[in-house]
């Protein structure tokens, strides 16, 4: 036979195979560590437990379940769950028979759930009792609403069942023995999931069976993983499938510790009891770790890596972290790019820095996964490189397997993000001498005062290292004179002292230009999004109203 892709001596008789290619899937993670470590505890809830051998039977026994009703590839199964067992499962279970998993997040609405299943044309929904006000309220504004299957938690004491049944009993419709089939091609659709839509209707994101695979590896590399890794999910799993850790920790043979809500003071003893190795969270999640009361922070004997991305962590915070006993790795990515898709890879040179200078190295964005083509800070519209001055600003490109498919039934949004060969990101970076990204903004975010750009996260940096300040966020404000000029909003933190605007104000002076500094500070707490980001756009219209 000829081959297609080879010349010379190397287009005969050099084919694909059985022998020699497969399809990528991180579906053969899960097949591998239950054969290779069948009586190792692979999941943790409550007091429950699930060996290898277990966790794998039971994804079995959906997909056969799935099957059974006739759901099968290029179906939508929707979960409305936080970290449990069942979400975890379906990650196999689903894309087990061909179907598209759809995580949702549980902090939308009863409208944007409603659009999304409807979106999505989900056949099947896991719902856990926790939601259950606002999956009705969602479902009875559907024309045509998907089956219901209820998670019936014992952890959870509360709402309500919606569905035919519960979980446990669609298991028991299935069979472990049922054969199952990984994709016929690495391309075929894996996952869905909405992006948070803070400006319309959210957008569809899909990943592939192959995107997927590769990016379990890469978070692997990135973070260290391996079969003594005890994994806390501190990190919703419905968020880019738990930034593709609900795979990678799999792959891994590590145990999975499921977690319904992150509070500080149940953090902190599992961490301990469990011998927590690894675990993720936004910024704001690793502040909310920081910040909790003395007593709540337990203390533990080991380091525990955490790695955060989603934001851009203050410098303060990751030093803040290291005094409780933790290393931080920071991670950048999006939705689009199955989570993280770039590291702040570590350099041993940073050892001898002193904190500060070590926490601002490690507070850039940094370089690309082993597992992505490549990143490029460039002009938007030329898509000329900018050079790696540190200080020229473009916009961040990504390209690479770890790239969406694209939008759901949305080509306009796809070639849009996709013009030019490249992922538009939509962030603002530098690049430096060193290689290493460092995200200056959004591109929505940036504020122009006066026809100076200010970088909103170099303003909230500094807030940040104010003794009374716990979180901060700068958006612009429209002024007559300067166009625009910076408003800050900030809460203090629990025990500080009163301050007000003026000594904010001063204290900024001796430390940053002066078209960067706030002209106004609001005090109170921040809205934040489902994911926990800071809503900016309600502090956009908010100062616009000052
Ligand atoms: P949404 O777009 O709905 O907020 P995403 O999780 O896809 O949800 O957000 C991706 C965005 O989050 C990126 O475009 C970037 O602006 C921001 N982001 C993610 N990681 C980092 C990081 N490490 N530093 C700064 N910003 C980050």
């Amino acid at each position: 036979m000829t081959s297609q892709t080879d010349n010379g001596i190397y287009a005969r008789d050099l084919d694909r195979s059985g022998a020699n290619y497969h399809p990528l899937t991180p579906l053969t993670y899960l097949e591998r560590s239950a054969s290779v470590y069948p009586e190792k505890t692979a999941v943790i809830h409550g007091h429950a437990r699930f060996t290898y051998a277990q966790f794998y039977k039971r994804c079995r026994r959906l997909a056969s379940a799935l099957s059974r009703r006739g759901i099968g590839r290029g179906d939508t199964v929707s979960v409305m769950a936080s970290n449990v067992p069942a979400l975890l499962e379906a990650h196999y279970g689903v894309p087990m028979v061909g179907a598209v998993l759809n995580a949702l997040n549980y902090r939308l609405d009863a409208g944007n759930i409603a659009f999304i299943l409807g979106h999505a044309q989900t056949k099947l929904l896991i719902t856990d009792r926790e939601f259950s006000d606002t999956i009705a309220a969602a479902l009875a504004r559907m024309d045509e609403p998907p089956v219901v299957i209820d998670i019936d938690d014992p952890i959870f004491e509360g709402g309500k069942l919606l569905g035919e049944k519960d979980y446990e009993a669609l298991l028991l419709e299935g069979s472990s023995d049922d054969p199952h089939q990984g994709p016929s091609d690495e391309w075929q659709a894996i996952s869905l999931c909405y992006t948070s839509g803070t400006t319309g209707n959210p957008k569809g994101v899909v990943y592939h069976h192959r995107g997927a695979h590769l990016n379990a590896i890469g978070q692997i590399l990135a973070f260290g993983l391996n079969q003594r890794s005890v994994y806390l999910w501190t990190l919703p799993m419905f968020h880019c499938n738990g930034w593709t850790y609900t795979w990678a920790v799999t792959a891994a043979a590590g145990t999975h510790v499921c977690l319904r809500h992150v509070d500080p003071a149940v953090v902190f003893p599992m961490i301990k009891e469990h011998g927590v190795t690894h675990m993720c969270g936004a910024p704001i999640v690793l502040n909310m770790l920081v910040h909790a009361p003395a007593e709540q922070q337990v203390s533990f004997q080991h380091t525990v890596e955490v790695a955060t991305g989603g934001a851009a962590p203050p410098s303060k915070i990751i030093s803040a972290m290291e005094d409780l006993g933790f290393r931080v790795t920071h991670l950048y990515g999006l939705t689009e790019s199955y989570g993280p898709a770039a590291l702040c890879a570590w350099q041993s040179d940073w050892n001898d820095l002193d904190v500060e200078a070590r926490t601002a190295m490690m507070a850039r964005q940094g370089v690309a996964y082993h597992t992505l083509q490549e990143l490029m800070v460039a002009d938007g519209q030329s898509m000329q490189p900018v050079p790696s001055d540190g200080s020229t600003m473009g916009e961040l490109m990504l390209c690479g397997n770890t790239v969406m498919k694209g939008y759901l039934k949305n080509p306009g949004a796809t070639d849009e993000a996709f013009r030019g060969g490249w992922f538009h990101t939509g962030d603002l970076a530098v690049r430096h001498p060193d290689g290493y990204v460092e995200i200056k903004d959004r591109a929505k975010d940036v504020i122009i005062s006066g026809g100076e750009n200010v970088s909103s996260l170099e303003v909230e940096e500094l807030l940040y290292k104010h003794p009374a300040i716990m979180e901060a966020a700068v958006v612009a404000r429209p002024d007559d004179y300067w166009g625009e000029t910076v408003c800050a909003f900030v809460t203090l933190k629990p025990d500080a002292q009163e301050i007000d605007s003026v000594e904010i104000i001063t204290w900024c002076r001796e430390k940053i230009a002066g078209f960067k500094i706030p002209r106004t500070i609001v005090f109170g707490p921040l809205p934040k999004t489902s994911t926990g980001k800071i809503q900016k756009y309600v502090l956009r219209k908010t100062a616009t109203e000052l």
